[in-house]
């Protein structure tokens, strides 16, 4: 761990597991408190087990980020616990695919719930003590599908486009408050999302990507900590594609 001068309190949702759990890790290598949130507190509590017996500092909060009362109730205690939220990661998400002739309703509704109003949520209860702080850094992890679709991802392409909408708005909504709004949108990553694809699938998407690669966690993981850093201040509104080259 490095010794910051500079230690915030930083908040990841989704990191139990993959992008945000590698998010976590490395901001609390930067020396940032991370507050993990996860569905189950057997993978955030984990993470924020292994951050603690590493010399960091983290604290683990198991909730569905989908149920607004219960983050509004978190973000309360949160706000009487440390003041401010200084940088807060919307990273949890999760993939519900199908045709639009089967998708069902719920299939609809659960990935805009967990991927799009979950991050109107947080960002409702935790901007506005960022904006008195005059500091804050928002990182919305949308994905490559907002930006070009994907038959079979209708739910999970638009609210990953609508997080784009979200943040280039609160981006200008913030900014004279020096709090920046960006997102990332990562292409393919290997993660246990991207491990429900069989081989087949796997490596026709390998075969798309310009660097013959998937992305690793790590590779999202440096964008986002750069994104929350001192030195970005003046980037936001901005979106960021790490996918090898897939997306020019
Ligand atoms: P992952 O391995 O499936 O992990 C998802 C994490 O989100 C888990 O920690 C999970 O909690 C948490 N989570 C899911 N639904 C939740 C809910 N309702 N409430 C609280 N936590 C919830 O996913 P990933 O591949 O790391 O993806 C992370 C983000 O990047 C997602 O937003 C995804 O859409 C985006 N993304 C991923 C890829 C990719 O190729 N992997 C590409 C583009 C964008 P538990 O651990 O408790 O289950």
């Amino acid at each position: 761990m490095t010794d910051s001068t500079d230690k915030k309190i930083a908040l990841v949702t989704g990191a139990g597991r993959g992008i945000g759990k590698e998010i976590a890790v490395l901001l609390a290598d930067k020396g940032h408190h991370v507050i993990c949130v996860s569905r189950s507190e057997g993978s955030c509590g984990a993470v924020a087990d292994t951050i603690n017996a590493n010399g960091g500092s983290a604290q683990s909060l198991a909730l569905d980020v989908a149920d607004k009362a219960a983050v509004k109730e978190a973000c309360e205690k949160l706000l009487e616990e440390h003041g401010n939220i200084d940088i807060l990661v919307n990273n949890a998400g999760i993939t519900r695919d199908g045709l639009l002739f089967r998708m069902s309703d719920d299939d609809w509704e659960d990935v805009i719930a967990t991927n799009l109003t979950s991050c109107f949520t947080w960002i409702k209860h935790l901007a506005r003590p960022m904006t008195r702080k005059r500091w804050g850094r928002i990182i919305n992890m949308s994905s490559v599908i907002g930006l070009t679709g994907n038959a079979g991802q209708a739910n999970y392409a638009a609210a990953k486009a609508g997080m784009l909408g979200l943040t280039k708005s609160l981006a200008k909504e913030f900014a004279a408050r020096n709090v920046t709004v960006n997102a990332i949108a990562p292409g393919f990553i290997a993660t246990d999302m991207t491990a429900e694809l069989n081989e087949k699938q796997q490596e026709a998407i390998v075969g798309m990507i310009p660097m013959k690669r998937m992305g690793t966690a790590a590779d999202i993981a440096h964008t986002t900590a750069f994104l929350a850093s001192e030195e970005a201040g003046y980037i936001t509104g901005q979106v960021f594609t790490v996918d090898g080259g897939m997306v020019m």
